[in-house]
């Protein structure tokens, strides 16, 4: 441990050649001309991982006690987080600056043009509309992780819960020219889950079946019955959903749910995505002890499996 800390062959060196960081010696001297206690900071030299440490520096006698605190995980998440209010910022801004402009437009050049109000008002609509869904799905996302940890335990029965999906994504399906088509068991099929969280799993992989699959014309959603499942290690079923549409690159399947990953950045702006649905999806599937597992071919669609364990 030490010897990753600091460095093989450190043992009885000087600490100013065992220790080499100006900011430690620096506290080090301190402490040894003033006899009060500090902290400071280290970069660990382990080659695998941007290690860091809080080093607390105390006196004791004629010597000084060092006592190094592993910080790495606590600061990635403090930059996890730098990160992710870096990106709604810019995830918002984009359409505010848009509204701002087209309001200032209204007010001035285009006050008495009827027709470029009416164009403007309905661009305007749409970024709202964008904002309010990234709104929707920040929130959507912050329930989930509340409560991840918590283990749903209530029987849903997904035949229902898909024939439901179905029915209220049908009109959003048949105004794009997508047919869905259902291939599932005659009876119910019941896991141990949040009806709710799973209904929005349904939504948010048919959605993207329809809007990245449109060129195919059809969505299928399937349901297994149950059985074993190599990818749990447990009974379970499947459901999965597919498409004939655009697909994509079998590089990008690793990356699809990180939040605001996209492949095609202007085509999900076009199509009204957040680039949030999945990391919804795999945070609710992660909540139920499931896997997502996803394949896809360019120009020739995509199919997204969630695979759920049918007991706890
Ligand atoms: P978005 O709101 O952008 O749709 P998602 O998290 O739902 O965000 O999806 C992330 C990205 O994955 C999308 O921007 C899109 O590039 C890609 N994607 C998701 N589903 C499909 C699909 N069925 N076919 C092709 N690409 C898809």
């Amino acid at each position: 441990m030490a010897d990753t800390l600091i460095g093989t062959g450190s043992v009885g060196r000087h600490y100013v050649s065992a220790l080499r960081q100006p900011a430690l010696i620096d506290t080090i001297d301190d402490v040894f001309a003033n006899g009060t206690g500090k902290v400071t900071r280290f970069m660990g030299r382990d080659p695998l991982r941007d290690a860091v440490y809080k080093v607390t520096v105390n006196p004791i006698g004629t010597s000084v006690l060092l006592v190094f605190e592993d910080q790495t995980e606590i600061e990635q998440a403090g930059q996890m987080r730098r990160d992710f209010v870096a990106n709604v910022s810019h995830e918002l801004r984009t359409p505010l600056t848009a509204l701002l402009g087209f309001i200032e437009t209204l007010r001035g050049p285009a006050r008495n043009d009827a027709a470029a109000r009416d164009r403007f008002l309905s661009i305007m609509e749409g970024e709202a509309a964008r904002m309010s869904q990234l709104v929707s799905d920040l929130l959507s996302l912050s329930r989930v992780e509340e409560n991840e940890r918590r283990r749903p335990t209530d029987p849903v029965d997904l035949v229902a819960l898909i024939d439901n999906a179905v029915s209220v994504l049908g009109p959003v399906a048949a105004t794009a020219g997508v047919s869905i088509q259902r291939k599932l068991p005659d009876h119910p099929v019941t896991v141990p889950g949040d009806a709710d969280q799973l209904r929005q799993v349904i939504r948010n992989l048919v959605e993207n079946a329809i809007k990245y699959g449109v060129s195919g014309g059809r969505v299928v959603i399937s349901l297994s019955d149950p059985g074993p499942q190599p990818l749990l290690r447990l009974p379970g079923v499947v459901l999965s959903v597919q498409d004939f549409g655009e697909g994509f690159a079998a590089h990008h399947i690793p990356r699809l749910t990180e939040r605001f990953y996209r492949i095609d950045r202007h085509r999900s702006r076009e199509v009204g995505g957040t680039g949030l649905g999945l990391a919804i999806v795999k945070h609710i599937v992660g909540r139920h002890r499931g896997r997502l597992h996803v394949e896809s071919e360019p120009g020739k669609g995509s199919r997204f499996s969630v695979v759920l364990p049918t007991a706890n």
